[in-house]
Protein backbone atom coordinates (compact mmCIF):
# COMPACT_ATOMS: atom_id res chain seq x y z
CA UNK A 1 0.00 0.00 0.00
CA UNK A 2 0.84 3.61 -0.69
CA UNK A 3 0.64 6.49 1.77
CA UNK A 4 1.05 9.39 -0.15
CA UNK A 5 -1.92 11.46 -0.51
CA UNK A 6 -1.78 11.35 -4.31
CA UNK A 7 -5.47 12.41 -5.90
CA UNK A 8 -6.93 9.49 -7.68
CA UNK A 9 -8.87 10.30 -11.34
CA UNK A 10 -11.11 7.86 -12.61
CA UNK A 11 -9.79 7.09 -16.15
CA UNK A 12 -12.33 7.87 -19.09
CA UNK A 13 -9.92 5.86 -22.12
CA UNK A 14 -7.18 4.01 -22.61
CA UNK A 15 -4.83 2.87 -25.24
CA UNK A 16 -6.15 -0.35 -26.56
CA UNK A 17 -2.26 -1.94 -26.38
CA UNK A 18 -1.25 -3.16 -22.62
CA UNK A 19 1.48 -0.81 -21.06
CA UNK A 20 4.39 -3.44 -21.82
CA UNK A 21 3.63 -2.33 -25.78
CA UNK A 22 4.54 1.03 -25.00
CA UNK A 23 7.49 0.03 -22.79
CA UNK A 24 5.95 1.65 -19.51
CA UNK A 25 7.74 0.78 -16.44
CA UNK A 26 6.95 -3.13 -14.39
CA UNK A 27 6.06 -2.87 -11.30
CA UNK A 28 7.95 -1.85 -8.73
CA UNK A 29 6.75 -4.80 -6.21
CA UNK A 30 6.91 -7.36 -7.89
CA UNK A 31 8.98 -6.98 -11.17
CA UNK A 32 6.29 -8.00 -13.81
CA UNK A 33 6.17 -5.67 -16.71
CA UNK A 34 2.75 -7.34 -18.06
CA UNK A 35 0.48 -4.68 -16.16
CA UNK A 36 -2.89 -3.39 -17.03
CA UNK A 37 -4.10 0.38 -17.59
CA UNK A 38 -5.22 1.10 -14.42
CA UNK A 39 -8.80 2.48 -14.04
CA UNK A 40 -7.29 5.93 -12.38
CA UNK A 41 -4.94 8.41 -14.42
CA UNK A 42 -1.73 8.23 -14.17
CA UNK A 43 -1.69 4.96 -12.97
CA UNK A 44 -1.39 1.20 -13.93
CA UNK A 45 -2.39 -1.96 -12.17
CA UNK A 46 -0.48 -4.79 -11.27
CA UNK A 47 -2.51 -7.51 -11.23
CA UNK A 48 -0.14 -10.28 -9.61
CA UNK A 49 -0.04 -7.50 -6.64
CA UNK A 50 -3.55 -6.59 -6.82
CA UNK A 51 -2.80 -2.85 -6.76
CA UNK A 52 -2.76 0.23 -8.59
CA UNK A 53 0.89 2.03 -8.64
CA UNK A 54 2.40 4.81 -10.38
CA UNK A 55 5.17 3.70 -12.62
CA UNK A 56 8.45 4.92 -12.76
CA UNK A 57 8.61 6.31 -16.21
CA UNK A 58 6.00 5.82 -18.80
CA UNK A 59 7.86 4.28 -21.57
CA UNK A 60 7.28 5.78 -24.69
CA UNK A 61 5.01 8.60 -23.41
CA UNK A 62 7.74 10.34 -21.86
CA UNK A 63 9.44 11.66 -24.67
CA UNK A 64 8.77 12.95 -28.50
CA UNK A 65 6.68 9.39 -30.04
CA UNK A 66 8.18 8.52 -33.87
CA UNK A 67 5.10 7.47 -34.70
CA UNK A 68 5.86 5.89 -38.11
CA UNK A 69 8.34 4.04 -36.89
CA UNK A 70 6.00 2.79 -33.50
CA UNK A 71 3.64 1.83 -36.07
CA UNK A 72 5.59 0.19 -38.69
CA UNK A 73 6.62 -1.83 -35.28
CA UNK A 74 2.66 -3.03 -34.28
CA UNK A 75 2.26 -0.70 -31.97
CA UNK A 76 -1.32 1.12 -31.88
CA UNK A 77 -2.00 4.16 -30.59
CA UNK A 78 -5.83 3.72 -30.66
CA UNK A 79 -7.70 4.43 -28.06
CA UNK A 80 -11.14 2.10 -26.01
CA UNK A 81 -13.33 5.14 -24.62
CA UNK A 82 -14.31 3.38 -21.09
CA UNK A 83 -17.42 6.19 -21.17
CA UNK A 84 -19.55 5.22 -24.35
CA UNK A 85 -17.37 2.30 -25.00
CA UNK A 86 -16.08 3.12 -28.17
CA UNK A 87 -13.37 2.11 -30.51
CA UNK A 88 -11.10 5.56 -31.27
CA UNK A 89 -9.27 4.77 -34.16
CA UNK A 90 -6.07 6.87 -34.86
CA UNK A 91 -5.76 8.36 -38.08
CA UNK A 92 -1.70 8.66 -38.28
CA UNK A 93 -1.65 11.61 -40.79
CA UNK A 94 -4.09 13.89 -39.22
CA UNK A 95 -3.67 12.57 -36.30
CA UNK A 96 -7.36 12.67 -35.19
CA UNK A 97 -9.18 9.78 -33.63
CA UNK A 98 -12.41 8.54 -35.46
CA UNK A 99 -15.15 6.73 -33.45
CA UNK A 100 -16.62 2.88 -34.26
CA UNK A 101 -18.56 0.52 -31.54
CA UNK A 102 -16.41 -1.90 -30.33
ZN1 LIG B 1 3.31 -6.48 -9.09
Amino acid sequence: MTTQSVEKIKRKWCYIMPPRAYEVAACPTCGTPDTQWSEFEKHIWCDRCKVDFKPVHFGIFDGPIPLQSALMMGVSFDRIDLVTNERLILDPDSLEYRRVPL
